[in-house]
């Protein structure tokens, strides 16, 4: 279980993303955003969860924060159900914001799982399918159909056929800090390609590990044709201008602050 803690470690200890203004990018596939619809903030709930599993009493203090109960998603989903939020995808929370507005949807949320846990597959998506509810997978491709904890590539195209997005967490879940230009050239655009490649789909999102973003990282992602960046800042209120560091809401236990975060947090 070290590689999950390791994984872990640094996560609440996100830094605050600068707010980058857009430069053009060098993606032939993605357009940059136009800087003349950056205007207008929108509030755009982004939830961030791990693995999805019943918790045991081995578990520790890291499984403990990192998990969340699949009863407790399931309330979490009829939540949203009752109280008129709209589950939409990353690709579309940036099509908002670049549009400078959420209609048609008045309500919507973000719901994104990282690392690609075999738990995620096994709990989230039955839950998902039953609430007819979108969500983002941010998959680091080493480990996936190697490692029994996480997912298999058979698993995600059955997520990506159900209508889930499957977006890019770096190739080896690295502290991106830590990383060489070449490296973090290798980490954010050989992942991005393999998952491409892998699964046919076009791959635009990215959820930094640990949160960590700089304006390495921020250039890496223009340079490689991402159209957003995800990091673990608690903030609701994204603009067309802050894409490249949007920040996200980590899941905890209960429902309380669920409903305050949804509700109440700037
Ligand atoms: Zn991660």
């Amino acid at each position: 279980m070290h590689s999950f803690v390791a994984l872990l470690i640094g996560l609440t200890a996100s830094l605050t993303g600068a707010v980058h203004m857009f430069l053009p990018s060098h993606a032939t596939t993605t357009p940059a955003l136009p800087s003349d619809t950056s205007g207008v903030p929108l509030r755009i709930p982004i939830f961030i969860y791990h693995t999805i599993a019943t918790g045991t009493p081995t578990e520790t203090k890291s499984q403990e924060v990192f998990s969340t109960e699949p009863v407790l998603l399931d309330q979490q989903l009829t939540y949203l159900d009752t109280h008129g939020y709209t589950t939409i995808t990353m690709k579309e929370a940036a099509d908002m914001l670049r549009r400078g507005t959420t209609s048609p949807v008045t309500k919507p949320v973000v719901l994104t799982f990282d690392d690609g846990w075999v738990t995620q597959y096994k709990n989230a998506l039955p839950l998902l399918e039953a609430h007819h509810a979108k969500a983002v997978f941010y998959i680091f491709p080493n480990p996936i159909g190697k490692d029994a904890r996480f997912m298999t590539w058979e698993q995600l195209a059955t997520l990506r056929d159900s209508g889930m997005e499957i977006a890019d967490h770096t190739l080896t879940h690295p502290l991106l800090s830590k990383q060489t230009p070449p490296m973090l050239h290798h980490e954010m655009y050989d992942s991005k390609t393999m998952l491409e490649s892998k699964l046919g789909i076009s791959v635009t999102d990215f959820a930094s590990p640990f949160g960590y973003t700089s304006d390495a990282v921020v250039a890496e992602l223009k340079a490689d044709g991402y159209e957003t960046g995800r990091t673990t800042d608690r903030g609701m209120v994204h603009a067309a201008t802050s894409t490249y560091a949007l920040s996200g809401y980590i899941v905890h236990k209960g429902m309380k602050d669920f409903e305050w975060a949804l509700e109440y947090a700037k």
